[in-house]
């Protein structure tokens, strides 16, 4: 077993990728266009749903999805605080409240009770988040929303690939928005993707992504009329490039295979850590999912485990093993500590969850070997502390 540094994600890119990065780059058309077509389509066709916009990162989705549906000033969407900040920054930016509701300890998943408790007069949107790659409990979000005449925002980014029930995640009715960056499952370097089942967001959204113009350049090239566009509604400036999307077609080919070899991962270090006093290994919903094993995270005991989360995390370090950090609870960052104050105690499991969260190393490349190499590293720096 190599002593190389481990690091916690990876991306798995190979020769298929460099060479169709090269065909886009020899073809001469390198920003949106055929190759943007083929991947919405690719994609659209892979998750089941009904249309497909590729924009240049899942963070610029939601900007563009909230102005779309006209969220803003006044308005309070209702979020998890265990989260990355793309989509609470988006919220506050559009002028609208975030609010945010509490986890389910055990599975990271946002609390469809803590959601509910959330909702006033003023709710337009919940945006909830499939943690790690295991999907939320969409039947009680979906109709605590639909009730309530409340938008469902999918936070796709850990789940491409991943399933609730029998259902693809991103193939309802409402949006749900996926990232490739670098060290999500499926990668373009930057990129993200907004799927719907409404082709009046989707063309919307079309035009939001490409300064509000009419038809971009790639839908004006060769079309027998002269190049006449007009505006309807000013937008922004977030499409993807057909390089990254030639990636993200080899990618979407690869996807099955890399949630394959990361779900044999997780099963692996479930069996190990099994072994291991003071870490809480991540549970699996009560409903039936498809999890895309994005992340692989543990929480320490702190009734047993006297080492604290960031110092377990720098002992690991030490051994050449790379970890990562879930989240920094949102509402705990000092922007939003002091712009919009929790009440103690209100997101006492994000609280919790936020001091002890570990993601270990997970990718497509690790070896078996890696994680007894984690493993073996782990029960070291326990024992360290005693
Ligand atoms: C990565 C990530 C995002 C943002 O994705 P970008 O493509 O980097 O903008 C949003 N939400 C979550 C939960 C993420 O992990």
């Amino acid at each position: 077993m190599s002593d190389e540094f481990l690091p916690y994600a990876r991306p798995d890119l190979g020769d298929e990728e460099v060479g169709a990065v090269c065909d886009v780059l020899r073809s001469a058309w390198i920003t949106s266009g055929p190759r943007v077509v083929e991947f919405e389509k690719a994609f659209a066709r892979y998750v089941e749903a009904e249309h497909a916009v590729a924009v240049s990162s899942c963070t610029a989705g939601f900007h563009i999805t909230l102005h779309a549906l006209g969220i803003g000033s006044g308005d309070e969407v209702i979020t998890p605080s265990l989260t990355w900040p793309a989509a609470v920054n988006m919220i506050h930016l559009a002028g609208a409240r975030p609010v945010f509701a509490d986890i389910d300890p055990a599975t990271f998943e946002l609390d469809p009770a803590s959601v509910e408790d959330c909702v006033t007069p003023a709710t337009r949107a919940v945006i909830p988040v499939h943690f790690g790659g295991q999907p939320v409990d969409l039947d009680r979000l979906r109709g605590l929303c639909e009730t309530r005449n409340i938008t469902l925002i999918e936070d796709a980014a850990h789940a491409v690939g991943a399933r609730h029930r029998d259902r693809p995640i991103g193939s309802g009715k409402n949006p749900a928005l996926f990232s490739f960056h670098a060290v999500k499952n499926l990668t373009t370097g930057e990129g993200g993707m907004v799927t719907t089942g409404s082709a009046e967001l989707a063309e919307r959204l079309r035009g939001l992504r490409f300064h509000g113009v009419d038809h971009d350049a790639w839908r004006r090239h060769g079309s027998s009329e002269p190049g006449g566009y007009d505006i309807e509604s000013p937008g922004w400036k977030c499409n993807l490039t057909d390089v990254q999307a030639a990636i993200g077609l080899v990618q979407l080919e690869r996807l099955e295979s890399f949630i394959e070899r990361r779900t044999l991962l997780a099963g692996c270090y479930d069996r190990r850590l099994s072994r291991i006093a003071g870490i809480e290994r991540p549970e699996v919903s009560h409903y039936p999912t498809r999890h895309a094993w994005h992340l692989y995270t543990v929480l320490l005991d702190e009734e047993s485990v006297s080492v604290p989360r960031d110092q377990f995390r720098a002992r690991l370090r030490e051994r050449n093993i790379g970890t990562g950090f879930h989240y920094q609870a949102v509402h705990l960052t000092r922007f939003y500590r002091e712009r919009y104050p929790v009440e103690e105690g209100r997101l006492r499991h994000t609280e919790s969850v936020t001091r002890r969260i570990v993601s270990l190393p997970l990718y497509p490349r690790m070896e078996e070997g890696d994680v007894e190499r984690v493993a073996r590293a782990i029960e070291q720096v326990l024992r360290e502390e005693a």
